[in-house]
């Protein structure tokens, strides 16, 4: 199927915008800094999944399915753009979530719960420290999965699985067409940027722009910053890039040696302590694009893939003078996540510029 034949149901606002960040470029005096604002793409307080799920809600009403259902870490984004997606479409929404179940409900999954999702969580904590405890835990959530779907199907439920991420090749459409996008703002704008750094995760947001940057011949590199130190190296992003071609008749190979990962120093690497783990020195980050520019980040992963950005600009990876596009992908809600709150207490509620007049 041609790319422009998929179905596509707006789920968010597209185009989002693309801004210079004035004070940052003139902080750290290295070329032009500019900002993709993905985190604005309107649905349940936006995101990058947006433009997946355009695809994938189009998918589900096309195959005549009544309910979204989809994976992720307790406090995952896409989940929560999920259960909106499917509220907005007349879908049940239903989500799946690894991990015990929190004590105090925060962030997403308070949003989650108040858009009315069934919300299932797959503890696997019995496992932990076994030698073999990885596949333990696929293999409890695989069952227990398709327990829950068959529990569904005999209500007349029928979910439309949307994996991790929405990273389907179905979900990655929408940031192949994020490039011809970004490109005609940068025509219109009068912006020559030589990079654009985004996250990478579940592949979809990274591995579309990609195929995407190639297929439209873009006039800039895209970089993956890893959220998490466990991520799939460049042969499998090429492996998803040739089924992205293949399926949408692209005619585009990328080959593992031209995809471009980088992770930081050793001593100080962007993806932080660990996937969702809260550490400082991502929070700066954080502090350091909202006190320049008003703009905010999350900790699990823009926080880091704007650490990832910078330190490519100030260490001269991206070659000094080029210019650079920072690709927002949201997650601001998991800002206010328990674990995230009770790091930032310390960090932003003591100090220099903090008052109390006490009568
Ligand atoms: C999901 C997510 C990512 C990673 O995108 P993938 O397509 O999964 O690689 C980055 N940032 C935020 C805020 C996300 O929610």
């Amino acid at each position: 199927m041609k790319l422009s034949e998929l179905k596509r149901v707006p789920v968010g606002y597209l185009n989002t915008p693309l801004e210079p960040m004035e004070n940052l470029t003139k902080l750290v005096g290295k070329g032009k800094l500019y900002v993709k604002r993905d985190d604005m793409t309107g649905l349940a307080f936006g995101g990058n999944k947006a433009r997946k799920l355009d695809y994938l809600v189009a998918a589900a009403l096309d195959g005549g399915y009544n309910a979204l259902m989809t994976f992720g870490g307790v406090q995952t984004n896409h989940g929560r753009m999920t259960v909106a997606a499917a509220v907005k479409y007349g879908l049940k929404p239903i989500l799946v979530l690894t991990g015990a179940k929190p004590d105090y409900c925060s962030g997403n999954l308070i949003l989650d719960r108040m858009m009315g999702a069934d919300v299932h969580f797959i503890d696997t904590s019995a496992f932990d420290g076994l030698p073999d405890a990885k596949e333990k835990s696929a293999a409890y959530l695989a069952a227990e999965t398709e327990k829950i779907v068959a529990a569904y199907e005999k209500q007349g439920i029928h979910p439309y699985n949307v994996p991790v991420g929405g990273s389907s090749v179905v979900g990655a459409a929408g940031y192949i067409n994020a490039v011809p996008e970004i490109m005609r703002q940068m025509e219109e704008q009068g912006i020559n940027a030589k990079y654009l750094v985004c996250g990478y995760g579940s592949m979809g947001t990274f591995g579309g722009l990609v195929a995407g940057a190639k297929y439209f011949k873009a006039p800039f590199e895209v970089i993956g910053i890893p959220v998490s130190p466990e991520f799939r190296g460049p042969e499998q992003v090429s492996a998803f890039i040739d089924q992205l071609s293949k399926e949408y008749e692209l005619g585009v190979h990328v080959a593992p040696e031209e995809i471009r990962i980088e992770t930081g120093p050793a001593e100080e690497p962007y993806y932080g302590v660990g996937y969702n783990i809260p550490d400082a020195v991502t929070q700066d980050y954080m502090a350091l694009l909202a006190k320049t520019e008003g703009i905010f980040t999350d900790a699990c992963y823009s926080g880091k893939i704007f650490h990832g950005f910078l330190d490519l600009v100030r260490s001269g990876k991206i070659p000094d003078g080029e210019n650079a596009i920072f690709l927002h992908s949201g997650g601001t809600p998991a800002i206010w996540s328990k674990e995230h709150l009770d790091l930032a207490q310390s960090l932003f509620y003591d100090g220099e510029g903090l008052f109390v007049h006490k009568a």
